[in-house]
């Protein structure tokens, strides 16, 4: 089969991985817009179940990624100067350039054309030319936009800000700080992901953000505001920008996920909020999820259908999960005059996923913990 694939981001390459190796013969195109180095953002994270996804569907890579890889079992909450650890989560986190890189090197020795430098913008003579293109263009997807009328995409321009930086203070495990500022509220999502670096991505409301004064402030001064907002947390460590600006999360979802022999893939197909995971595993994911449906089925027509049958319960699913989990975020004001075990119990509960039942398996400690602080307060109460 001959397979042009836009992206050279997670999901085109896995794809093309995942294709290649299970047929040699196949003939497989990349197409990536940038450069081999060129990438933004800081590390990715996986849970413990998608690592054992990437063991299944391709060893050598699950191999170098996890022997590059940090891993952690608790999530800390940190509100009013106390930090509350909750243990029994299994999740760790790669730097995304070594992510890509590993990525790359996989695609090289198996035989896949990567074309870096290469801008796709007539869609319709690359498509005409192969049996498969996918579209695995990113967020702002370019062949989500010219064929709009067939995806018919909705997407929706979240309230809140949020900005990624990186930082040399390591947080072991997923941190959540929030910080109260005469600004509004501004909470941290932090975690390492290699021996000398963390993610650090901030997020605030839209009444902070104006309040802070971040519209006409410059790069330095935003970072420097931020520095001091988190000046606790960061012990004296700068925040690190790799052209770092303030988004507003879109959320994105298509109607249809493909037409003729166009498929879309990865952030290009949905997003969902960082907070409850990161788009590089659900972009892997989708990418072992569409692999599967041409293992199993004859035919581009045949293998397309299957995968938004089979994928699309999964992604709404998760989208739901993660919607539940991206409001709390927006909401995160209205939990503030909460004790910080009662807010570290709202989050962990916040996406519907985990229940209480889970917690106490997870960490009993915590649970009395938290159940202690509720009979105080009732006794306070009463
Ligand atoms: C600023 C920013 C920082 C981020 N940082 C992190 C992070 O630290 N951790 C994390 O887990 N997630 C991060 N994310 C989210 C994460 O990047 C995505 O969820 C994930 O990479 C999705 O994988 P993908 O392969 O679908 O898309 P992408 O990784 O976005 O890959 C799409 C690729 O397509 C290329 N492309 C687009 N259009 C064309 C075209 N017309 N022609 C040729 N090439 C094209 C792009 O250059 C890109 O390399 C970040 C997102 C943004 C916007």
């Amino acid at each position: 089969m001959k397979i042009n694939i836009i992206g050279g981001g997670p999901a085109g390459m896995y794809f093309a991985i995942l294709m290649k190796k299970a047929d040699p013969a196949h003939d497989i195109t990349v197409c990536e817009r940038n450069g081999p180095d060129d990438t933004f953002g800081w590390g990715v994270v996986f849970s413990g179940k998608t690592l054992a996804n990437l063991r299944d569907a391709d060893e050598e890579s699950h191999a170098e990624i996890t022997r590059n890889f940090a891993a952690w079992d608790n999530v800390d909450v940190v509100h009013s100067n106390e930090k509350i650890s909750i243990h029994g989560n299994s999740f760790s986190g790669i730097e995304r350039l070594q992510l890509l890189k590993i990525l790359q090197r996989r695609c090289e020795q198996l035989g896949i054309k990567l074309l870096f430098r290469t801008e796709v913008a007539d869609l319709d003579s690359l498509r005409v030319n192969c049996d498969l293109l996918v579209a695995a263009d990113g967020v702002n997807s370019t062949a989500r936009k010219q064929y709009a009328e067939r995806f018919r995409p909705a997407l929706d321009v979240r309230p809140n800000r949020y900005i990624w930086y990186g930082t040399r203070h390591l947080f072991h495990g997923l941190t959540l700080t929030f910080r109260e500022s005469d600004a509004g509220v501004f909470a941290a999502h932090s975690y390492k992901f290699n021996q000398t670096t963390s993610t650090f991505i901030i997020e605030c409301d839209p009444q902070t953000w104006e309040a802070a004064g971040f519209a006409s402030m410059s790069d330095d001064e935003t970072r420097q505001y931020l520095e001091k907002v988190f000046a606790l947390d960061l012990t004296g460590q700068p925040l690190l920008s790799n052209n770092s600006k303030w988004i507003n999360f879109l959320l994105v979802k298509n109607a249809n996920w493909f037409f003729e022999n166009v498929v879309l893939l990865g952030d290009a197909l949905h997003t969902a909020h960082f907070s409850i995971g990161s788009g590089t595993k659900l972009a892997l994911e989708d990418a072992i999820a569409l692999f599967d449906c041409f293992r199993k089925r004859k035919g581009v027509p045949a293998s397309l259908e299957a995968f938004e049958a089979t994928r699309k319960p999964v992604i709404e699913e998760y989208q739901a999960a993660a919607q539940e989990s991206m409001i709390w975020f927006e909401k995160a004001r209205d939990y503030m005059h909460l004790s910080p075990i009662e807010l570290a119990y709202s989050l962990m509960t916040r996406s519907g996923k985990v229940s209480y039942e889970d917690l106490e398996k997870r960490d009993r400690d915590f649970i009395a913990s938290y159940k202690e602080q509720k009979a105080v307060g009732s006794r306070q109460k009463v």
